[in-house]
């Protein structure tokens, strides 16, 4: 048997992250729509850049399937969108990249690369495109622009940044983001659309948080924290440094005494109620149909039950009702 264990360590070997390096030298485009200066600071900052929370194989192989699956979505867009945009301009080779795709903005320190860039047919306008390849939970939240701006998950804000740090950096007015599910999405075509305009009042305020940012790393001091929320710090790679959590207070003293207890008790059953409601559903699945038996110790009675569905056009809908009972006695 050829040596497969030996071939998966290989693998794992290749994409063990190869240590913390170095903080970025400018900000980079994918940071700066996150809502914290805080945070920005840690970036550039290389006592706090390594104690990151660190990335593992295993997610680094996730990024690299991510960033081929996105480079995939762009070749699609492109044929679909063909007879609507031309000249595309993208990374068709990864060692060849174009630096038309680069975006630099000396006075805020911002530096990024656009995934693609191409005109629309019609009138010669240039757009800015940029691909994800996501959950099939974040494909069917996000639909809009605004979805993204005013998502609660800092990691979506970003890609509003992101986007209009090219859109801002270019003189550009549109862009459009391209996501492709990474699962099947119900019966819907996994890709879509999402059409963003430069927006430059919002802009204003990642041009704040630079500042802000700025004038504390050189003094050598940290802006305050935001305040914590479970989708926006909760997943922030400094958390643990930045210490703005506040799971981590030390106990409070005031509460009833009986509630720890109890909350242990709590999460003691969660899992029970779970498969409790698993079992009934199946069980009711198969006694559906079956109007008295006895099954062990248990008496079966079921019935087809009438309701009303819409009052207002007299629809009704029928369904069976099984009760249960255990023979005690
Ligand atoms: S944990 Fe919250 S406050 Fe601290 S850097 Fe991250 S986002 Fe900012």
């Amino acid at each position: 048997m050829p040596d497969f264990t030996a071939a998966r360590k290989k693998l794992e070997e290749q994409y063990a992250p190869k240590g913390p390096g170095t903080p970025p030298a400018s900000y980079r485009a994918s940071m700066i729509g996150r809502p914290c200066a805080r945070y920005l600071v840690f970036a550039r900052t290389p006592e706090s850049w390594n104690l990151r929370k660190p990335a593992d194989a295993a997610g680094e192989f996730e990024m690299k399937r991510g960033r081929e699956a996105e480079h995939q979505i762009i070749g699609l867009a492109e044929k679909a969108l063909s007879g609507i945009f031309d000249k595309w301009v993208y990374n068709r080779d990864p060692n060849d990249q174009d630096p038309r795709l680069d975006c630099r903005d000396d006075a805020l320190d911002v530096n990024g690369k656009v995934d693609a860039l191409a005109n629309e047919v019609e009138n010669g306008k240039l757009w800015v495109f940029e691909a994800k390849h996501v959950s099939t939970f974040t494909f069917e939240k996000v639909d809009t622009a605004e979805d993204i701006k005013n998502a609660e998950e800092h990691w979506l804000q970003a890609w509003y940044g992101a986007l209009q740090a090219y859109l801002f950096n270019k003189s550009i007015e549109n862009g459009c983001w391209i996501l492709g599910a990474k699962q099947r999405v119900g019966s819907e075509f996994p890709v879509k659309f999402i059409p963003v305009t430069l927006d430059y009042e919002w802009f204003q305020q990642p041009i704040d948080r630079i500042q802000l940012a700025e004038r504390h790393r050189k003094a050598g001091t940290l802006p305050d924290p935001i305040p914590y929320t479970k989708k926006g710090c909760g997943s922030c790679e400094f958390l643990a440094v930045c210490g703005n959590d506040p799971r981590k207070l030390p106990a409070n003293p005031n509460l009833p005494p009986e509630l720890e207890e109890n909350l242990n008790r709590e999460f003691e059953l969660k899992p029970a109620a779970a498969e409790y409601e698993k079992v009934k559903a199946k069980n009711r699945e198969a006694t559906k149909g079956i109007e008295q038996a006895v099954c062990g110790k248990y008496y079966i009675v079921g019935k087809e039950q009438t309701r009303t569905t819409k009052p207002s056009e007299g629809k009704t809908s029928t369904f069976w009702q099984t009760k249960v009972e255990e023979i005690t006695d």
